[in-house]
């Protein structure tokens, strides 16, 4: 199989090698201390593709323990200029660059993303985030504060401790650069758990970091089951701070266990239900591009999707006609051809969920006017599907879908959309399309959202702090306020001297 390099990208890898599969501690390979292996398969073909070794809580043990060792005062680590460890941020960084097809590649066969994708989005913006993170190394400071009495006051921003970070599977290096970048950045070390689906690119990444310096125990790497490995992450009294990615339901596990171990600090980023809003004032042909691209970017395993647009009485038809167009021309089929804009679901579970919520979509009466099927009869393929008629009550309107599954709704006025767009239990992200700038800020401060795009969607940059409201989750990641949630504060005071002894 090759693609040619239409769009003037370099042409990927279409049987990339896969080296790496064990579980990574103290800069070393290990097999799983129970010996069990679990295979990740390849979403376009249903194919096993490797087997990797399955950690459980006796490896999580053992990788706790590497982390508190290269954590502990006088290490490598911890008497390491601040602004080294942003070097080898960038030295990490620069080897992604250098190894950047192959990693796209890698990324398009385990998780099913376009190439394309992968290698102009994922890579990019993972690689831009571990430099974004680097120059932050020696810029993280505290304050002198004046106090009452011959005291001198000032406070030290510290790193957390051992982190232990449990990613997703629907953007497996960017999610594992958001996570390192920032605990890394402050001095923190690591123990990662990547998604069962999508272990390989975290664990090509794993020799990345030993090859660029980082000392053994800063960041050691767990494959394995959210329910063994996860867990164990989640509870173990050795961490001291949990950052999780995921849906709402195990992120509510997430936050009971590191309550009922040693109250490590939660960091949680979840799901969502994202309301587009489209007033008839707008650029029609862009909010059209821009909705589509909101939802179906990614198989629309996106945790920010814009799952829920409404868009206002007068345009709906002429909207709902020129998205059911839109994604009629979207290109499915091997994510290793550059001209395709949509791969495979990342595996059967998702693929049957999906399509079972569609039929709930029909059943309820939502109005399906394109898509809804499986794409070809093999791998994990979903037609690009829209629904328009959707009601707020509906299940499509209420349950996040993480599919190719576009639901269409219609307002009529200022009043009633705030209130709609806000009757969720979700709170990550929210759009608006229109020209009137005084719409455009009043919805700004009325959507209860961490992030509200105007006449744009999905501009995540690593300056732009990202998370959620409500059940979206706890805590931002990215930018400066992403460094909060990886550093204590801690005040140190000295007595002065009263006069010259
Ligand atoms: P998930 O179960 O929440 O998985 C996310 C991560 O948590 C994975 O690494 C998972 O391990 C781990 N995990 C699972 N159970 C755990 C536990 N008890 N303790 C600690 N960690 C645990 O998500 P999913 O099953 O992959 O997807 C289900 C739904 O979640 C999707 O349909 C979508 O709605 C949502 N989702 C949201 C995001 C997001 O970016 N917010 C990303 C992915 C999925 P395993 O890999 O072994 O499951």
């Amino acid at each position: 199989m090759s693609a040619a390099p239409s769009s003037g990208l370099p042409s990927p890898q279409t049987n990339p090698e896969i080296l790496y599969t064990g579980v990574f501690i103290n800069n070393e390979w290990h097999n799983s201390v129970s010996g069990k292996t679990f295979p990740v398969y390849n979403p376009s073909t249903g194919e096993a593709i490797a087997n990797i070794q399955a950690a459980e809580k006796e490896d999580v043990n053992k990788a706790v323990k590497a982390a508190q060792n290269a954590f502990q005062l006088g290490s490598t680590w911890r008497t390491m200029n601040a602004s080294s460890r942003g070097n080898l941020l960038n030295r990490l960084a620069d080897l992604m660059e250098r190894d950047r097809v192959y990693l796209a590649s890698l990324e398009t066969l385990n998780n099913g993303k376009p190439y394309s994708a992968a290698y102009a989005a994922d890579l990019e913006l993972s690689i831009k985030c571990l430099r974004y993170y680097a120059g932050w190394a020696d810029k993280v400071q505290g304050k002198t504060i004046p106090v009452d009495g011959s005291f001198f006051a000032f406070t030290r921003h510290e790193p957390v401790g051992v982190c232990g970070q449990i990613i997703p599977w629907n953007f497996p290096l960017l999610m594992q650069a958001w996570k390192l970048g920032p605990a890394l950045a402050t001095g923190n070390t690591v123990v990662m758990k990547p998604a069962e689906q999508t272990p390989l690119t975290a664990l090509y990444v794993a020799e990345l970091i030993k090859e660029a310096g980082f000392p053994p125990g800063v960041v050691n790497i767990v494959p394995g089951f959210g329910p063994t490995a996860g867990a164990a992450i989640a509870s173990h009294k050795g961490v001291d701070k949990v950052a999780f990615t995921g849906s709402t339901e195990i992120g509510h596990l997430v936050m009971t266990a590191a309550a009922q171990s040693n109250l490590k600090r939660v960091t949680l980023e979840l799901g969502g239900k994202s309301p587009n809003i489209i007033f008839k004032d707008c650029d029609l042909d862009h909010a059209v591009e821009t909705a589509h691209f909101g939802l179906f970017f990614n198989q629309g395993q996106c945790c920010c999707a814009g799952s829920r647009i409404f868009v206002e009485d007068s345009i709906y038809d002429e909207f709902v006609e020129r998205s059911v167009e839109r994604a009629k021309k979207r290109n499915v089929g091997n994510p290793f051809d550059l001209n395709v804009e949509q791969g495979p679901q990342v595996d059967e579970d998702q693929f049957k969920k999906i399509l079972a919520l569609i039929d709930t979509g029909k059943r309820e009466g939502a109005k399906l006017l394109t898509g809804g099927q499986r794409y070809g009869d093999r791998g994990y393929f979903i037609q690009p599907t829209v629904f328009a008629d959707v009601k707020d009550d509906m299940t499509i309107a209420r349950e996040e879908i993480f599919g190719p599954v576009q639901q269409i709704l219609k307002f009529s006025s200022m009043e009633e959309i705030v209130e709609r767009a806000n009757k969720t239990i979700y709170g990550l992200a929210a759009a608006v399309f229109t020209k009137d700038l005084d719409k455009a800020m009043y919805l700004s401060q009325g959507l209860r959202a961490g992030t509200v795009w105007i006449n744009c969607y999905d501009v995540l940059e690593a300056q732009t702090p990202f998370g959620g409201f409500k059940m979206s989750g706890i805590g931002r990641e990215l930018g400066e306020y992403g460094l909060q949630a990886y550093t204590e504060v801690k005040s140190v005071i000295v007595k002065m001297p009263q006069k010259n002894s």
